[in-house]
């Protein structure tokens, strides 16, 4: 296994970050998000009985179908937080997805990617304060869910954060 290019520690964002511990270049695969792949269909039964929101049920999207849960053998990568002026982006590869550069990181900098949390058409306002942001960049939106829904048909939101 690749040695690891950051490591993990307290964050000012929320809970546990990733923080680069070398130079990563622009395009380098940071690290690939591990968990089981599940459909969203079982992710929804294995969580509907979970009402604390603030539990971090670690599930990532990889397409309309699929989820990763990261609750079951996941790696570092669940310790990345949620930036709205991230280093770092998720590319999906095969029903895998991984963490990339986006631009040079300096050792010390914590790792970051946008969660875009998609929304649930039956989301209250409460949503926002659940999955607020606190990444302290200057654009900033707030939440760590995607932009204000554009009258679309969604699927139940993925959650995907650091504890
Ligand atoms: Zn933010």
């Amino acid at each position: 296994m690749a040695k690891l290019k950051f490591k993990v520690q307290s964050s000012r964002i929320q809970g546990r970050g990733a923080f680069a511990t070398q130079k990563i270049r622009k395009g380098v695969r940071v690290i690939e998000y591990k968990g089981e792949l599940i459909t969203q269909t079982e992710a929804d039964q294995r969580y509907e009985n979970t009402d604390d929101r603030t539990s971090p049920i670690l599930l990532f999207q990889v397409d309309k179908r699929f989820v990763i849960d990261a609750g079951v053998n996941g790696n570092e990568a669940r310790f990345i937080n949620h930036s709205c002026d991230p280093n770092c982006e998720t590319v999906s590869d095969k029903r895998k997805i991984f963490v990339e550069a986006i631009r040079t990181i300096y050792p010390g900098e914590e790792l970051a990617y946008d969660y875009n949390l998609t929304r649930d058409e039956l989301d209250s306002a409460q949503v926002d304060k659940d999955y607020v942001c606190r990444c302290g960049a200057a654009n900033c939106r707030g939440t760590m869910l995607e932009p204000l829904p554009k009258k679309r048909r969604l699927k139940k939101r993925t959650v995907k954060k650091g504890t």
